[in-house]
């Protein structure tokens, strides 16, 4: 029996692929414009730029192969396909060097951005917070374990909307690579063991209509299928 004055929602996880166990989210940190062709076309110019985060809660993770309704509060839903690291070790000020020793395992991720309100508030200098981080944003495969599938540092990142190829990138092409990220971070907040990263998407993102499916790739981490009912 728990002390506490009222009961609310359980431990937000994701299932470890080929296993029945699984991984708990703690806190979702998201990497914004890490893909120079992306921060292009968004209008920014990638060279200048050190990398930034935002966050979305751990309830706002959707498992895979999940069919959801159109978000509330907007006309302009985007993709942004985003590989995933799942970190098994917190830690503060972590060098470069140390950071991959921080990770459990990666995934697939989808970055689901309410554009409409996220430009809303970049033009009145507001938080993008009710652009980012609502209710199911979150897509987010199994995870496979560094264990078996090492470090990914390039292969290809993909997403199609309905068969046809809308997203398609490198993980070679990051700005800031994963040990970067890690390291970046911790030195802003300390890494907790649960905590995901989200790791930028790469150019092409776009809207989403009611009735769409979405398959997103990351070679060697997993295939994320996620569909909006029409
Ligand atoms: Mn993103």
């Amino acid at each position: 029996m728990s002390n506490y004055v009222i009961e609310i929602g359980s431990q937000p996880s994701l299932p470890v692929a080929g296993s029945d166990k699984r991984f708990p989210v703690g806190r979702i940190y998201c990497v914004g414009r890490n893909y120079a062709d992306h921060a292009r076309e968004m209008g920014h110019d990638p060279d200048r730029e050190p990398p930034f985060f935002f966050m979305k809660p751990a309830n706002s993770i959707v498992q895979n192969h999940a069919t959801l309704g159109y978000p509330v509060g907007t006309k302009d839903v985007h993709h942004e396909i985003e590989m995933v690291v799942a970190i098994g070790k917190g830690g503060k000020n972590i060098a470069v060097e140390k950071a991959l020793s921080h990770v459990w395992g990666y995934g697939v991720g989808l970055d689901m951005t309410r554009r409409d309100i996220q430009g809303e508030a970049k033009k009145q200098g507001r938080p993008w917070e009710m652009g980012k981080a609502f209710d199911e944003s979150a897509p987010v495969t199994a995870l496979r374990p560094a264990s078996e599938i090492g470090h990914p540092a390039k292969g290809a990142i993909t997403l199609k909307v309905n068969g046809q190829v809308k997203q398609t990138g490198d993980l070679a092409m990051q700005i800031w690579s994963v040990p970067e990220q890690i390291s970046h971070l911790s030195h802003l907040i300390t890494l907790q063991a649960g905590d995901l990263i989200f790791s930028g998407t790469p150019a092409g993102v776009g809207p989403v209509k009611a009735g769409d499916k979405l398959e997103g790739h990351v070679d060697g981490v997993g295939d994320l299928i996620i569909s909006y009912r029409s």
